[in-house]
């Protein structure tokens, strides 16, 4: 069994780790994020002979508007992703993130939301959460867009790094839901609570999820701390080690099917 420190050298964070305040860091990164699944109204059963009610117009723009982005080409996604002003984020933000790397890559990994370097620069995990990611998929012989594509639930940043309102993680999943019918990995590795909930459709805690293999449309998913909540607890570095060697073993099995609880391997 590797010890903490073999993980830490493993993922290049022994020279340079120190651990933070966990005021420092931004609120909108914190893997324990309290966002909950959309609630969906149950259908009441139609009195005979009563009227359909019309579909009222902004939810048959809604329809309108996901069924064009779920036929976005690559060459489109950016710029439609540019053009949305589906929620109210598009006046605060900077720069449109819609994801980056290798659009036929196997792994996947959705975090969040942008941050402030992110919303400046455009491209998702550039600050030091991102750095902690590069870090990892390092240790895995990976890199960001070579066989990875690292995309968010929101693609534009929320003030202040806040916490994705469900409203807004509604807005953009069908721009997520285009990025993996596009790229079509082998498997998704959901970055925090954030990713988790939109992905898997549950509220539950990261500890409680991780550790096994869970399905998004047929894909196998693992889910991780999200880098942010890691760069603050690093007791919890070796668990998320320990989930992306759970990834890695997943993904070398055709059929994404490994028995959870198998200890973790190199
Ligand atoms: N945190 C995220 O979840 N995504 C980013 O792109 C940056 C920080």
């Amino acid at each position: 069994m590797a010890t903490r420190e073999d993980i830490l050298v493993e993922l290049g964070l022994t020279p340079t780790w120190r651990r933070r305040d966990a005021g420092a860091a931004p609120a909108g990164d914190v893997a324990s994020g309290l966002l909950e699944p959309v609630a969906t109204q149950p259908r009441a059963p139609r009195e005979p002979g009563s009227r359909i009610a019309p579909v009222p117009a902004v939810a048959q723009d809604a329809t309108a508007r996901a069924a064009r982005i779920a036929a976005l080409s690559w060459d489109d996604f950016a710029s439609d992703v540019d053009a949305c002003s589906a929620c109210g984020l598009c006046k605060t933000r900077n720069r449109s993130v819609p994801g980056v790397g290798d659009v036929s890559a196997e792994w996947l990994f959705v975090g969040e939301a942008p941050g402030a370097e992110e919303d400046a620069r455009g491209e998702p995990f550039v600050g030091q959460a991102g750095r902690l990611l590069d870090n990892m998929l390092a240790a895995l012989s990976l890199a960001r867009g070579r066989n990875v594509y690292i995309a968010n639930v929101l693609k534009c940043r929320p003030p202040n790094n806040r916490t994705p309102e469900p409203s807004e993680s509604a807005a953009c999943r069908p721009y997520l839901e285009r990025q993996v019918e596009l790229i079509r990995p082998k498997l998704i590795v959901a970055l925090g609570k954030s990713a988790a909930s939109q992905l898997l459709g549950t509220d539950a805690t990261i500890a409680s999820l991780r550790g096994r293999v869970h399905r998004y449309r047929g894909v196998p998913l693992i889910v991780t701390y999200h880098p942010a909540y890691l760069l603050r607890n690093l007791p919890d570095k070796a668990k998320a080690w320990e989930d992306m060697l759970l990834a890695r073993r997943t993904l070398a099995t055709s059929d994404g099917s490994v028995v959870a609880g198998l200890p973790p391997s190199a």
